[in-house]
């Protein structure tokens, strides 16, 4: 893309001034969707034009210049697409004025009325039909707006009845109000599976891939709409808490796969909430740190998904207070609303409000690609044990039990000491592998 622009600024620091960027060119095309990013360009069944953007890792100034910087996010946006007649632009925010421009073309202006990070600005363009829902939550009516291809509408409005209102539900429960009521709640189709886009979530692989309400890839029977549910829980971490330095992906996507399980929670209850979690363990690859180097816009390991969820429901199981933990997801998106943040931040916060200095459990876990091994001896007759791990300090509390008995948290450091758990042999001590996710090691 080339851009054309000139300006010369001359004015007092903190003083607002106007400046016109003129740019054009070809767009990117990308085939790489959602992740990797341009434009995708398709034709849909009736072969009508499908063109939306993507752009979350390679940075939206692939497609439109801008600062392009996870650290900084503009606190509002004025988005106008022009399409030829006949055809609709959907972009993020609420949809202003339609403007007919008698050359063929129609002017989409959609505005945005909140921050919003620059991967998540999209334009999706298409011979949409529009319906649209309201939900009542927590900051009162949310308006919900559904953007399809004609013949995916009846499909669409039965999955979306049943998936969308129950998933705000259980999310305001856990995390607070939905952050962006200004802006409403929309699912747009795309040619490619998935992408958060703030207040704008492109929706489309599960409309082709399968029927509705099977979950992907789960075989426990519970039914509920992955995309709906995992997209949707970027509007709470990701879009209003955004991480500065794309190394800290986690804080967008270790939340994300935690929620649904959240989700299951609600619905289903705690247990099975715990066992989708320890399901998705098959996916972790600890091939490498899920946070990487910083300030070179470096992604850390996939691993960031199930092993970042397994990670924070071992910290809930280490608070070991329900109500706590619910208190700790709601304050978190109240402290950092709409606010980019860092990973001390994000650690320092959950510290701060358990009580506990969570520290080398994060670091463990997410700047580490092993995993800390529990060790336990039989020395003298008594039971001892010890954390190996690669972060000295490494002193994360685990929930044991006896065989029969009931599950108590022991207290392990990198030093070997006694398990403090009446009755505890090296043939009978039992970890809640459930929730934990560690090695064991018997010697
Ligand atoms: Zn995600």
């Amino acid at each position: 893309m080339r851009y054309l622009s000139s300006f010369l600024i001359l004015s007092k620091k903190g003083t607002k001034m106007p400046f016109k960027v003129y740019y054009s060119g070809n767009p990117i095309v990308t085939e790489k969707a959602p992740r990797f990013g341009g434009v995708v360009f398709s034709i849909d069944s009736l072969g009508s034009p499908l063109v939306a953007t993507a752009c979350e890792a390679s940075g939206a100034s692939i497609w439109w210049p801008n600062k392009d910087h996870l650290s900084d996010e503009v606190d509002s946006m004025l988005i106008s697409v022009s399409v030829p007649n006949g055809l609709k632009n959907v972009s993020n925010g609420r949809l202003r004025k339609v403007v007919d421009l008698k050359n063929g073309y129609t002017r989409f202006d959609w505005f945005v009325s909140n921050p919003i990070n620059n991967y998540n600005v999209a334009v999706n363009i298409g011979k949409y039909t529009h319906f649209y829902d309201v939900y009542k939550g927590k900051d009162g009516k949310l308006t919900l707006d559904y953007w399809m291809l004609p013949y995916n509408v009846k499909k669409a409005k039965l999955q979306f009845e049943r998936n969308v209102k129950p998933m705000l539900i259980a999310y305001e429960y856990w995390f607070g109000p939905y952050p962006f009521y200004k802006d409403g709640y929309k699912l747009v189709e795309t040619q490619y599976p998935a992408m958060e886009h703030q207040s704008a979530i492109s929706y489309g692989g599960y409309m082709k891939n399968g029927p509705p309400n099977e979950l992907i890839g789960d075989t426990s029977g519970i039914k509920w709409d992955f995309i709906i549910l995992h997209e949707s829980a970027h509007e709470w971490f990701g879009n209003s808490i955004s991480a500065k330095d794309l190394a800290d992906l986690w804080i967008h996507e270790a939340f994300a796969s935690y929620a649904e399980s959240l989700f299951i929670e609600y619905k289903y209850g705690k247990r099975k909430g715990q066992e989708y979690l320890n399901r998705q363990r098959s996916g972790i690859s600890n091939d490498s740190a899920i946070v990487p180097h910083y300030g070179v816009n470096q992604m850390g390991s996939g691993d960031m998904y199930a092993k970042g969820a397994t990670l924070l429901n071992m910290i809930r199981t280490i608070i070991n207070d329900d109500q706590k933990w619910r208190d700790i997801l709601n304050g978190i998106n109240t402290n950092f609303y709409h606010q980019t943040v860092t990973y001390d931040q994000i650690v320092n916060y959950f510290s701060k409000e358990s009580g506990r200095d969570l520290t080398p459990i994060f670091d463990q876990y997410l700047k580490f690609k092993e995993l800390p091994i529990l060790e336990f001896v039989n020395k003298d007759g008594k039971l001892s044990c010890r954390w190996i791990s690669n972060v000295i300090g490494f002193n994360m509390p685990v929930m044991v039990k006896v065989d029969g008995g009931k599950y108590q948290l022991i207290f392990p450091t990198n030093k070997l000491t006694t398990v403090n758990v009446p009755g505890a042999s090296i043939d009978n001590i039992k970890v809640d592998t459930l929730n934990y996710y560690i090695g064991i090691a018997v010697n």
